[in-house]
């Protein structure tokens, strides 16, 4: 374990989450598993029928109130209402942009807090079928703090539980169902570290891909990380067979302790030992993440460092220009610098693929709609905060493996 950087290394977050109001202590309705439903009506003396009566308002008619459980007698109904909230998004703003193929969702929580779900839809081409992936958030804002992240700005608000995830599911599901569309990948790739929040993660992906609820298969989902060993020890442990994602941004621990400041808890091999477990017990190919950022990770000496790290895993590489949402001093790459990464990596064999950005004109890299909302931070607090991100990265690229 490496030790923590001292508080003035540490890049603060710029901007604050609102305050957090009270929360209702009610459970969203569709985080309960259907047999602990089944539980709560046995015990108020209700027939076992009922639990899927009401499951299938949950799941397949995506309730938003009470109101629309129409087979259940009021009584019922009032009484579901004082133990269960039928929906955990209070409100929900739409902004559209990629001609309507990417929708980003700002939903406000009972408490106040702002989470963001962004839809991406992906025409049908060739061979390949119309997709409708749905990214969700798994915590308010987040503790990690990569410098390149609008979440990470934000600091953190607050684990989201099940049912605050699985809603974002079935308010874009839905959505869809409105437009003729299906749903069918889900990514935790919104705002939060997923594996900080593992327990209630891993239950909203089971009702995700339980048949008896949303019956999404477990290969379209997708868990990504920014390296919580613990919580990937956790997956491997329960063998599903979600698409794991690591973001590794670095492969060079001093640059990753900047990019990624986990780094300085869970070290890059520990966390690509982690990954290897979970690609061995599960058979399933695990996907790195890599932002790149011009002149900070995408080096000639940084993708030779990738290569050797990842040569003969049979990992996937995916390349992802940084979105230029952040208070950073940093921008995208060229198209040139990131096809000559991607060629040292294929090079070692290593299946690269350079992904499009979404929704960059509506900032879709998540965290960027509920940072707006938050106001602009202190142009003198940026100012810190870029000369601090300055001299972290030069002193990264300066170290003797670093020239
Ligand atoms: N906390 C998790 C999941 C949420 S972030 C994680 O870090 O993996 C999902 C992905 O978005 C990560 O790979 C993250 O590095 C990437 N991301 C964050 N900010 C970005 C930006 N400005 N441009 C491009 N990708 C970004
Ligand atoms: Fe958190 Fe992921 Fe953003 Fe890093 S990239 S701050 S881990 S949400």
């Amino acid at each position: 374990m490496r030790s923590e950087p001292a508080p003035e290394l540490r890049a603060l977050p710029l901007i604050s989450l609102p305050p957090a109001g009270s929360r209702d202590a009610r459970p969203g309705l569709s985080g309960v598993p259907i047999d602990h439903l089944a539980e709560w009506l046995d015990e108020r003396g209700e027939p076992g029928y009922r639990a899927r009566q009401i499951a299938d308002h949950v799941w397949s008619a995506a309730a938003q109130s009470s109101d629309q459980l129409s087979t259940v007698p009021n009584a019922l109904r009032a009484q579901l209402d004082e133990s269960f909230r039928v929906t955990t998004l209070a409100s929900t703003e739409i902004t559209p942009a990629d001609k309507g193929l990417t929708m980003k969702a700002l939903h406000r929580l009972d408490d106040g807090q702002l989470i963001e779900s962004v839809l991406m839809r992906y025409p049908a081409r060739g061979w390949r079928r119309a997709r409708a992936t749905v990214c969700i958030s798994s915590q308010a804002g987040c503790a990690v703090g990569c410098p390149f992240c609008a979440t990470g700005e934000l600091g953190f608000g607050r684990d989201l539980e099940v049912a605050e995830m699985v809603d974002q599911v079935r308010f874009w599901r839905q959505w869809l169902a409105g437009v003729g569309q299906r749903l069918t990948n889900v990514v935790f790739m919104g705002m939060g570290e997923p594996l900080l929040n593992a327990g209630p993660v891993l239950a909203a992906a089971a009702a995700i891909t339980d048949p008896g609820r949303l019956g999404l298969g477990a290969r379209h989902v997708t868990i990504s990380t920014s390296g919580v060993v613990p919580g990937m020890d956790q997956l491997t442990a329960e063998r599903p067979q979600y698409t794991l994602a690591v973001s590794l941004h670095a492969a060079r621990p001093e640059l990753r302790d900047v990019l990624v400041p986990l780094n300085r808890r869970y070290s890059v091999e520990a966390v690509v030992a982690a990954a290897d477990r979970y690609a061995a017990t599960t058979r399933r190919r695990v996907t790195y993440e890599y932002v790149m950022i011009d002149a900070i990770n995408d080096t000639p000496l940084d993708s030779a460092a990738l290569a050797e790290l990842l040569r003969g895993r049979g990992a996937h590489v995916n390349l992802i220009p940084m979105n230029p949402v952040a208070h950073t001093p940093w921008r995208p790459s060229t198209i040139e610098r990131t096809e000559t990464f991607a060629a040292t990596l294929r090079h070692a064999g290593i299946e690269t693929t350079v992904r499009r950005n979404r929704g960059i004109d509506i900032g879709a890299a998540c965290g960027q709609l509920a940072a707006d909302r938050a106001g602009a931070p202190a142009p003198a607090a940026i100012a810190r905060r870029r000369e601090l991100l300055v001299a972290q990265s030069a002193a990264a690229l300066a170290t003797p493996d670093g020239n």
